[in-house]
């Protein structure tokens, strides 16, 4: 596999103070030996991959999924939890110019509808995941930002059909939500939860329905005939390739230049004592995010943990790693005060994916009609790579899903610069910077 960061990024190392590995297990699978055949092979297992199985499946589908690590080893099972909009991060402006207002509000529906599957989920396979928060919190780290909350509420509605709570900085003290900010914007969609028990829970549920699943089966070749690994083949007549941010420009050749992995650094607070909680005036059980470009989001759990992460670093390596670590404490400190004393056990990092039009890609691999592929949530991958790994179960399947937004279908374009193109990134996080500042 050729992959564009150093080898520490692709290590145990990053994930090795995660949280949430220790709140549930997942069973190893043994590791592929000699030759399988199937309808579907699956590259990776987090949510895309896990959700493409499992729909796979469900509809009669005999299916294998390979993944190099271990079930839920990637940003799946060690993300932030928030199950929530996104996916993308072009703006409303763009998306009108690339596939019009109806393609912007196709794609908005997406958005929604990603949440919606993880909820049905929830329930259908009847999970408990830890879930709490009803929608999700903007908070202004600037005036200028809570002033705006008004204008981007209407907005809100258009593309979503709801009405946003927006709260100016003299409310927030009674919503439990006190610090330095100066107003508050809530989106009744979406909802927190424990990544690695949903990881879990559709893990559970593929393995009833028959999935087979391969753990250190790590896939080196995709041919017409199916996959490749060290020791050994799966024949099949569709391949799915689900690895995000762990993606490799090999695997398929296809994807060289077209995936930007990212890191995002998480940290976790022994549980906070009520005291501690109102010292800060932080009581909210709501996910939140602040208004930086390059933004915080955090949130209470139900055990009184908080949880608190950001971007990471554009390195990687040990002392990368340990700068990033310090730079989320230091922020973290810097924003809830009280806290400053709390002890820190848990600190990690993950890769999520950008793409370079700014949207997830799901569909057909050119020049290889049996290759599927589905990538670049731009770190909101909880619901929708839920939602994109279904979308690819049904393309497998040669079904044409009831919502496939036309801003999801374009060919993911490659970034200039090939496998050199991280350098984009210190300008574009220093750009952000500034205006964050401003
Ligand atoms: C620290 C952090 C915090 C985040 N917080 C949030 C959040 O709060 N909300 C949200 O919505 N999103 C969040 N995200 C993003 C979200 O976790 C991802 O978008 C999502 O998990 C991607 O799922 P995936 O299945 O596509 O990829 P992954 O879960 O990354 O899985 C890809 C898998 O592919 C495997 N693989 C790679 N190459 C091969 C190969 N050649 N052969 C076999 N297997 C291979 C990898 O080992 C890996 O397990 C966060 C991410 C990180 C890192």
């Amino acid at each position: 596999m050729k992959r564009i960061f150093s080898q520490f990024a692709y290590s145990d190392d990053p994930r090795q103070g995660c949280w949430w590995d220790t709140t549930v297990e997942i069973g190893q699978n043994p590791r592929l030996q000699g030759d399988v055949t199937c309808d579907v092979v699956i590259v990776g297992a987090g949510f895309t991959g896990l959700s493409a199985a499992y729909h796979l499946a469900r509809s009669g589908a005999s299916v294998v999924v390979l993944e190099a690590n271990a079930v839920g080893w990637g940003a799946s099972g060690r993300n932030g939890g928030f199950c929530c909009l996104g996916g993308g991060k072009a703006s409303d402006a763009t998306l009108d110019k690339r596939v019009g207002r109806t393609g912007r509000l196709e794609w908005r529906l997406a958005e929604k509808a990603a949440v919606e599957l993880v909820d049905q989920l929830l329930t259908e396979l009847n999970l408990d995941v830890d879930r709490h928060s009803t929608g999700e919190t903007c908070l202004a780290h600037r005036p200028k930002d809570a002033r705006g909350f008004e204008r981007a509420a209407a907005t809100v509605e258009e593309n979503y059909g709801v009405s946003p709570e927006v709260l100016t900085d003299a409310q927030l003290g009674a919503a439990g939500m006190a610090g330095q900010f100066h107003g508050a914007m809530t989106v009744p969609i979406g909802f927190a939860l424990n990544p690695r028990k949903f990881v879990a829970g559709l893990y559970a549920a593929a393995t009833d329905l028959g999935v087979q699943f391969f753990d250190q089966s790590a896939v080196t070749d995709i041919n017409e005939a199916g996959v490749s690994t060290a020791s050994g083949r799966v024949f099949s007549d569709r391949v799915i390739v689900a690895t995000n941010g762990y993606s490799s420009e090999d695997i398929p050749h296809w994807m060289a230049g077209r995936y930007m992995p990212t890191q995002s650094t998480v940290i976790v607070t022994r549980p906070l004592m009520p005291d501690e909680l109102s010292a800060q005036g932080w009581t909210s059980t709501q996910m939140a995010y602040d208004s930086r470009h390059l933004l915080h989001y955090f949130r209470l759990m139900p055990d009184n943990r908080f949880l608190f992460g950001m971007r990471g670093g554009i390195f990687s390596s040990k002392t990368a790693e340990g700068r990033a670590q310090a730079r989320v404490i230091q922020d973290f400190r810097k924003m809830f005060p009280a806290w400053a004393g709390v002890e820190i056990p848990h600190a990690w990092s993950g890769m999520v994916c950008l793409a370079r039009d700014l949207v997830p890609f799901a569909g057909a691999v050119a020049g290889a009609p049996n290759v599927l592929a589905g990538f670049a949530y731009h770190g909101n991958g909880v619901a929708m790579g839920t939602f994109t790994g279904k979308t690819l179960a049904q393309l497998a399947l040669g079904q044409t899903p009831a919502l496939y937004p036309a801003a999801m279908c374009n060919p993911a374009r490659k970034f200039p610069f090939g496998s050199l193109r991280r350098s984009i990134m210190p300008p574009v996080y220093a750009a952000y910077h500034v205006d964050d500042m401003l």
